[in-house]
């Protein structure tokens, strides 16, 4: 690790870890783990080479919008290329992919464009061709530039042959999407040493290569669907037709070998990967991790093998690759927050600790939180009393924000209010006067309504109305919704289990 100028510059020069509890005896299996890039995944190496090939061609003008049809890795990483560059991005996905990396894309300050997922990879090629034409937009076209082979050739490939620097590679694993990855390694690694072998993982249901079919085009060369295409698990890898890279290493003789794997495999490998080895992966991690245990089976004894992890496991917590992880605690776990006696969800809670007695200090002191509370509900139409980070609170500011409605907010445990406890008084003096020991504590034109679960009611059965109306408090008479659903999941009344 050194001091770098930008995030930029720590993209690739990934580990190298071996998997011994996977590896048969004598066999040296290793992994190259992609998730250590900045974004989390191979593709922040083609991201940034694309982005700077074409600024340096003059294909990509400054501040000029950069678009892209990506499984979301590509957006990902060409997000955080974008932000540090300052182009704004657009990326088109097909609805099919995993919603965190809608999420991610957005974060990172990208616009995301849906495609159907019946349109499948072609669609969202599609449309991104057709948003770069109308607009005037840089389009990536990863699938054929050559820039994504390149930067593979030389990093990734130049990395593995440093690692390996004075003994053999045997073989070397990967699948492909794009076929970046698969070009410009293989191309790289086979002109080092032609003996190393190039196997091609791809799913067992969509054997787009293993058909030997070729790939179908439109007159001008747009690809269509492949024939032999199957919707699978594999986020990343075979999309619905060959890219021009794929076909380009297949037709340089680079393929050695192709390996079908199933998505269960696929599955139960990454979780694996994460049991016995604390290797956090993504479903094509644990697919080629499938080929490669395929090839060490097959491999005599000292053969060393590497296998591509592309990405991070965070991608997919909506995947089934963590289907059957819950979030609830599970019996088991119960068991065990039942097998002592303190914080428990079947008892009641620990009391909260008493404030100290009071002398003549104090005394003073809570008549000023009294004088606080009194004056505050009497001047504010709408006032809450809440905590600042509270989901509570949160759902109420939500519920508030929606309908329009301008209130104050007395946040006790902000800044504000932490000289000589005053938050904490106010508190007491709440409790006191409202029975009510939980926050948020709703007041409208000077009357208590209640906490979360009270205004949300008062919400529902049309009270609130009648009361905001009857002190004359604006509000949109138009909306419609059911405030519980603000709440976070694991708040709502109807989900929660504590
Ligand atoms: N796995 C994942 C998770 C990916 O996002 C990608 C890229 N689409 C790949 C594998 C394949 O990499 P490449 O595009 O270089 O073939």
């Amino acid at each position: 690790m050194a001091r770098y100028d930008s995030i930029l510059d720590t993209i690739g020069r990934t580990p190298l870890v071996r998997l011994d509890t996977f590896a048969p005896p004598r066999v040296n299996l290793y992994a190259k783990v992609e998730a250590f890039n900045p974004m989390g995944s191979v593709k922040d190496r083609m991201a940034l080479a694309i982005i700077e090939q074409a600024e340096r061609s003059g294909e990509l003008r400054p501040g000029q919008t950069v678009i892209e049809a990506t499984s979301g890795n590509t957006g990902i990483g060409l997000a955080m290329v974008c932000a540090r560059k300052g182009y704004p991005l657009v990326v088109t996905m097909a609805e099919s992919f995993s919603v965190e990396r809608r999420k991610l894309l957005r974060y990172l300050g990208a616009r995301v464009v849906l495609t159907p997922a019946s349109e499948k990879g072609t669609g969202m090629l599609a449309k991104a061709i057709e948003l770069a034409e109308t607009h005037g937009y840089f389009l990536c076209r990863q699938f054929e530039n050559e820039a994504n082979a390149e930067v593979h050739s030389r990093t990734t490939a130049r990395e593995l042959l440093d690692d390996f620097r004075g003994e053999v590679l045997d073989c070397w694993v990967s699948g492909f999407g794009t076929g970046g990855t698969l070009k410009g390694v293989a191309h790289a690694l086979k002109q080092a040493d032609p003996a190393t072998r190039v196997v091609v993982a791809e799913p067992d249901n969509a054997r787009l290569l293993g058909s030997g079919l070729a790939q179908p085009r439109q007159a001008g060369g747009v690809p269509t669907s492949h024939p032999s295409f199957r919707p699978h698990l594999m986020q990343g890898w075979s999309p619905d037709f060959i890219s021009p890279l794929t076909e380009a290493a297949l037709a340089a003789g680079l393929v050695d070998e192709l390996v079908p794997v199933a998505g269960s495999e696929a599955l139960r490998l990454a979780r694996e990967l994460a049991r016995r080895e604390g290797i956090f992966v993504g479903t094509s991690s644990g697919a080629t991790l499938a080929a490669a245990l395929d090839v060490a089976r097959r491999s005599p004894p000292g053969s060393n093998i590497v296998c591509m992890l592309p990405d991070t496991g965070e991608r997919y917590l909506s995947t089934p690759l963590f289907e059957g992880i819950g979030e609830q605690m599970n019996d088991e776990e119960l068991a065990l927050s039942r097998s002592t006696l303190g914080y428990r969800f079947d008892t009641a809670p620990t009391a909260a600790r008493q404030p100290p007695a009071a002398g003549g200090e104090r005394a003073a002191l809570d008549a000023e939180a009294e004088r606080f509370v009194d004056e505050t509900v009497a001047a504010e139409p709408v006032v809450m009393f809440a905590l600042e980070w509270c989901e509570f609170c949160w759902s109420v500011r939500k519920l508030f924000a929606r309908l329009g409605i301008e209130y104050r907010s007395v946040d006790l445990d902000s800044v504000a209010y932490q000289a000589d406890d005053l938050g904490g008084r106010i508190r007491a003096v709440l409790a006191e006067r409202t029975g009510a020991r939980t926050i948020p504590q709703v007041f409208i034109g000077g009357e208590h309504v209640g906490g979360c679960s009270e205004l949300f009611d008062a919400w529902r059965d049309g009270s609130l109305r009648g009361r905001l109306e009857a002190r004359g408090v604006a509000y949109d008479r138009d909306i419609e919704l059911d405030p519980y659903d603000l709440l976070p999941g694991w708040l709502h009344p109807r989900t929660a289990t504590a």
